[in-house]
């Protein structure tokens, strides 16, 4: 991407009723911009920030066999009647509308209901079951409040993956392997030592869920944390009774803020029975189908990310999340610019994602830009490029390397 050909640029300037970190930071280095509370716009290397994130908890995703749908916003009231999630009392973030015949709907903002109803019409026997499925849909959700920037929006990016089983036993050996593969993401996104799996309140059917908890200052949740053990239990199921019904102990335990990155439910069979989602098993006796769902934030991965990956000059993204790998410069006459074409179409035919910082402005404002952003490495081409190397700098490091064209490609792809 060439800058002089981009409608967008970093700015100093920031709404004044934003006061999360992470939307300051992301609205200065270009990567969304702010529609009201809780609603942001991705504008092109904050899409790209996302659907890096998105692609680690794809293959994930695959990896269990899942397979990739979209769901629909716009929901009929009668199949969140059938659980009583319709109810404002029960669901208290509804976003609700009316069609122009008067027909009431509601904005999806989570999709268990819609997704045992589709199965249904295609689940018969046990034959066709286990199965998963997930999407990246954005969700809508009427939160009172929306002060966190990324990490509560009103509109957000949420993955969520719904399994349907046979069997109790079945959904538990697939709520494993899927807790195991949340974690894997959360390890892949640089976040593994930060995050931790929590016991949290579980609804309907079971005692727990489980979320997964990123600690951070500016978190929204407190959980109480056993480090050594990587478990914590929320606060809002925090009593002695559950300390000793896990196994931890006080003493061990530690106060943290955290922002819930991921949620899994065990709906048991709960749903197929309220909503008589059926299938006939090997005797022929029609049984429920269980239901286990899966939650990822990822727009709230983007601002968990923002806010812890940063220094004082702006954002630090970890390589296979950041918006391209290379921020491109040329300082010197023609001899430079020509080196910094000739690199720009060597990186870009090799697939690797480069800034290439073009704009008629003085270096000085293109080295801010590059660290604002957060791009893992600089690359400035002088008159010698093309003899002596270029200059590549990591954005943690203080010093450059040189080396030729070859030899960064090879670093950087
Ligand atoms: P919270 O307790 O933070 O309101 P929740 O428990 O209502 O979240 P879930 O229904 O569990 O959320 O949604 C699954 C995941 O979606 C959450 O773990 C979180 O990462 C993300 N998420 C939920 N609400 C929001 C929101 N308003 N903005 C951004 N991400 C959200
Ligand atoms: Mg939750």
């Amino acid at each position: 991407m060439r800058l002089s050909q981009s409608l967008f640029k970093t700015t100093k300037t920031i709404p004044g009723d934003e006061q999360a970190k992470n939307a300051k930071l992301l609205i200065q280095a270009g990567f969304v911009y702010k529609e009201m509370a809780g609603v942001y716009a991705y504008l092109p290397l904050g899409l790209r920030v996302l659907e890096n994130i998105k692609e680690v908890i794809r293959s994930e995703m695959n990896d269990l066999g899942a397979s990739e749908l979209l769901m629909t916003s716009l929901q009929p009231k009668d199949t969140w009647e059938m659980t009583g999630r319709w109810d404002d009392e029960t669901v208290d973030v509804w976003f609700k509308s009316k069609l122009k015949n008067g027909t009431e709907i509601g904005f999806g903002w989570s999709h268990e209901e819609a997704l045992m109803l589709l199965i249904s019409k295609f689940v018969h026997s046990y034959r066709d079951l286990p199965g998963g499925v997930y999407q990246f849909q954005t969700k809508l959700r009427n939160e009172l409040r929306s002060k966190s920037g990324l990490l509560r929006g009103r509109e957000f990016l949420m993955k969520d993956m719904y399994h349907f089983s046979r069997s109790q036993e079945e959904l538990d050996e697939f709520y494993e392997r899927a807790k195991q593969a949340y974690l894997n993401v959360y390890a892949k996104l640089g976040l593994g030592e930060n995050t931790f799996l929590t016991f949290a309140s579980g609804g309907a059917f079971t005692q727990f869920s489980h979320e997964f908890q990123t600690v951070l200052r500016d978190g929204e949740d407190t959980i109480y944390l056993d480090r050594a053990k990587k478990l914590a239990i929320n606060q809002e199921v925090y009593t002695d009774e559950v300390i000793a019904q896990l196994g931890l102990k006080k003493e061990d335990l530690e106060e943290v803020r955290a922002s819930e990155v991921g949620n899994i439910f065990n709906f048991g069979s709960v749903k197929g029975e309220q909503m008589s989602v059926q299938f006939s098993d090997e005797s022929g006796n029609r049984k429920p189908v269980f239901l286990s769902s899966y939650g990822i934030g990822v727009s709230r991965l983007m601002g968990v990310m923002a806010e812890l990956f940063n220094d004082n000059r702006g954002l630090v993204w970890p390589k296979q999340i950041a918006p391209a790998k290379v921020y491109l410069i040329a300082i010197g006459d023609e001899k430079a610019t020509n080196a910094a074409e000739d690199l720009y179409n060597i990186l870009t035919e090799r697939g690797v994602a480069v800034i290439y910082d073009d704009r008629d402005v003085r270096a000085g404002e293109k080295f801010a830009d590059a660290d604002l952003m957060g791009i893992p490495w600089r690359v400035v081409a002088n008159n010698q490029a093309q003899a002596d190397g270029y200059e590549i700098k990591d954005r943690i490091e203080n010093t450059p390397k040189h080396m030729n064209a070859q030899a960064l490609v090879k670093l950087v792809a």
